[in-house]
């Protein structure tokens, strides 16, 4: 499928976050630190090869209620010009992070299990990469 037909096919998905990095946790109050991120509505935490990121759900203001399309495609910022569409968030497959968290339970979970197991964070640099600010 062209990138043309598969956005012709998506409501957008690319244009519904904003992915930033975030500094690697080292120490339990950097990890607390992110737990307060997840304490936060619309708010989740990915790993992705090695790398961490705060994720926003928040709607670009240039998307299209009626059909989706942008908005504002000639002035497009260069993060959503270069977006690989074999990574889009509406191809085939799941994104595959080393780490996923969707709220602060499961974070305060994690702490527990790494730090009373002294766990190492897994990295797959193979996986799908989320529209973002490298
Ligand atoms: S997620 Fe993929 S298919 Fe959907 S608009 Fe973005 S690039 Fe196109
Ligand atoms: S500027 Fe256009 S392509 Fe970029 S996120 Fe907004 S709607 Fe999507």
């Amino acid at each position: 499928m062209t990138q043309k037909n598969q956005c012709e096919k998506c409501k957008g998905l690319c244009c519904r976050y904003v992915a930033l990095p975030i500094e690697k946790p080292k120490d339990k109050s950097d990890y607390d630190d992110i737990r307060w991120y997840l304490c936060h509505e619309n708010i989740t935490v990915f790993v992705e090869d090695g790398d961490w990121y705060i994720n926003i759900k928040n709607k670009c203001r240039h998307l299209s209620p009626k059909d989706y399309r942008c908005l504002n495609y000639e002035k497009r910022p260069n993060i959503c010009r270069k977006y690989r569409h074999s990574d889009c968030d509406f191809a085939e497959g799941e994104y595959d992070y080393e780490l996923h968290f969707t709220d602060d339970r499961q974070m305060e979970e994690y702490i527990k299990i790494k730090f009373d197991n002294n766990v190492k964070e897994k990295t797959n640099p193979k996986a799908k990469k989320k529209k973002s600010i490298k």
